[in-house]
């Protein structure tokens, strides 16, 4: 459910005047920055099949440990370096998330969930000296 924010100034075309959770509106106030969100998401126009691309425009903030930023829909980014700290990295597909498994990586999906490995590529990587 919406909740209801106040602080105009903050927001990108000066609305919404509604955040998605609690957090954002917290974040809206309180972080020492914050943007326009700007995760594209591929969509299929049920009509004529044709591909388009949307970009949300949701409140986006650094998370306040430094892992990374997130925004008021969950479109979450872990940095480089908290990702290597913590032997993991995101994979876009099943082959890629083979080849991070592969070198003892654990894969995550761009949405940050778990994702399906391709044992191919897991064994290729394997396979690699180093
Ligand atoms: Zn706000
Ligand atoms: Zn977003």
């Amino acid at each position: 459910m919406p909740v209801t924010c106040g602080n105009r100034r903050r927001h990108p075309d000066g609305k919404p005047t509604a955040h998605a959770t609690v957090a954002a509106v917290r974040a809206c106030y309180l972080a020492e920055e914050t943007w326009a969100c700007g995760w594209q998401t591929a969509l299929t126009n049920p009509e004529d099949g044709e591909q388009y691309v949307v970009e949300c425009d949701g409140l986006s903030w650094y998370l306040p440990d430094g892992r990374g930023d997130t925004c008021e829909y969950g479109h979450e980014h872990i940095n480089a370096e908290t990702r290597h700290r913590e032997r993991w990295d995101y994979a876009a597909d099943e082959g890629e998330a083979g080849l991070l498994a592969g070198r003892g990586i654990r894969p995550v999906s761009m949405r940050g969930g778990s994702i399906d490995i391709d044992p191919h590529a897991m064994r290729y990587a394997m396979s690699l000296p180093g």
